[in-house]
């Protein structure tokens, strides 16, 4: 089966077409600056197309040689926020598509981009099957313990307000590979996963499922990631508020200029890890924070999952920071993890573990891929559609 995997931005749409059984990519890109152009006719030159049908032209145009005369069977999407209905992909029809766009006061910025992308495909491909992955759906298994924030009743009641948690697509996918590489069954996988990228975030599985996860009603709580703040004390806001930030300068603060930006002024990981290495003390700072915040939560979730049996590393930082994976394992000595020293550095695109054979818990780097997952779930959805039906 052919699937064109698509995550639609406000601005961007990147895609990729897959072969599902042969696991193979066969074209992939990204049409960027959608809707930034100068305009029409005399205004100058247009930078990017003037919206996602004419994105979607672009795909349609940059595939087709990849393609040759086989065709698209389905079209996923990767839908950020799907609330607290959907804890599955789901084939979309115009019941569906209004239901993603009733959950945009909870990702304004996601959900919006979403629907214009699936609008697109059902302009220009009225029959082509199209399935909703949720970034969400996996963490639909917290219990109420883990998903509440302690405030009063009416703000979850009228306002939706609680725990969501993201990036459920990878960390899902990243449980499942860790769980065959330990040969140990699904249902009695007990870990940590620290997916951690731009965005970071990581998840305490028990029993294959997750039992709770950093990121909260947006993807801006929990560990410091490359522009935002993790956690931090609420009052923050209150005490900026009453000195004049309005909402958008608090949400640029947190979002964009936070994180490892904040403290070293890079939020690439790759340029603190070489400037600290170079002496340089806040990058060398940033690193502490950042490895400490994970350490921290890493040890809640070994409570949360009733004693982890692997802590498994994933994403851009995770798969390729041999530095931030030991600096991380370092803090970890009360739970018995022992990296091994050269099998951390060793380069490799394979799932592999990365601790001695006396480390209390095995730790594994399972490099993850998202598209993967969404282009097998289309796959499954349209091949089962009644199956999984929310
Ligand atoms: P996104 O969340 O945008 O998908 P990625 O998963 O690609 O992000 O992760 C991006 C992060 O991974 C960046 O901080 C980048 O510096 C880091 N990264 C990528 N390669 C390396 C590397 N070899 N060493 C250290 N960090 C790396």
């Amino acid at each position: 089966m052919l699937v064109l995997v698509i995550n639609s931005g406000s601005s961007s749409l990147k895609y990729q077409v897959r072969d599902v059984e042969a696991g193979s990519v066969l074209a992939e890109g990204l049409v960027e600056k959608i809707g930034m152009g100068t305009g029409g006719e005399g205004d100058g030159e247009i930078e990017g197309p003037r919206d996602h049908a004419e994105a979607l032209e672009q795909v349609d145009a940059e595939i087709h040689a990849a393609l040759g005369d086989r065709e698209l069977d389905a079209v996923g999407h990767r839908v950020v926020h799907g609330g607290e209905r959907f804890a599955e992909p789901v084939l979309i029809n115009n019941e569906i598509t209004r239901a993603i766009e009733r959950l945009n006061p909870l990702a304004p910025l996601h959900n919006p981009a979403n629907v214009l992308g699936i609008r697109a495909i059902s302009k220009k491909w009225p029959d082509m099957p199209q399935v909703a992955v949720f970034d969400t759906a996996f963490h639909r298994t917290l219990p109420e313990h883990a998903w509440r924030y302690a405030v009063p009743e009416e703000l979850y009641a009228n306002h939706g307000i609680r725990r969501y948690g993201f990036h459920g697509t990878s960390h899902e996918y990243v449980a499942h590979r860790a769980a065959a590489l330990l040969d140990v069954p699904l249902e009695e996988f007990d870990a940590v996963i620290a997916h951690l990228g731009n965005g970071a975030s990581v998840t305490a599985i028990r029993g294959g499922q997750s039992v709770d996860t950093s990121m909260g009603f947006t993807p801006l709580e929990g560990l410091v990631m490359g522009t935002r703040s993790g956690d931090l004390d609420p009052s923050i806001l209150v005490f900026l508020g009453r000195a004049g930030w309005s909402p958008e300068d608090l949400d640029a603060m947190l979002n964009r200029q936070s994180g490892l930006k904040g403290l070293a002024g890079n939020n690439d990981m790759r340029s603190v890890v070489e400037a600290a290495e170079a002496g340089d003390a806040r990058a060398a700072m940033a690193l502490a924070v950042a490895s400490y915040r994970l350490a921290k939560y890493i040890g809640g979730y070994h409570v949360a999952v009733g004693g982890a049996k692997a802590l498994v590393f994933t994403a851009g930082i995770g798969e390729n920071s041999h530095q931030f994976r030991g600096l991380v394992a370092e803090r970890l000595g009360a739970l018995g993890v022992l990296l091994d020293d050269g099998l951390n550095r060793e380069r490799s695109k394979e799932p592999r573990v990365i601790s001695t054979a006396s480390s209390a818990i095995p730790v594994l780097v399972v490099p993850t891929d998202e598209e993967r997952a969404i282009a097998e779930a289309t796959a499954a959805v349209v091949a089962h559609p009644a199956s999984v039906a929310p």
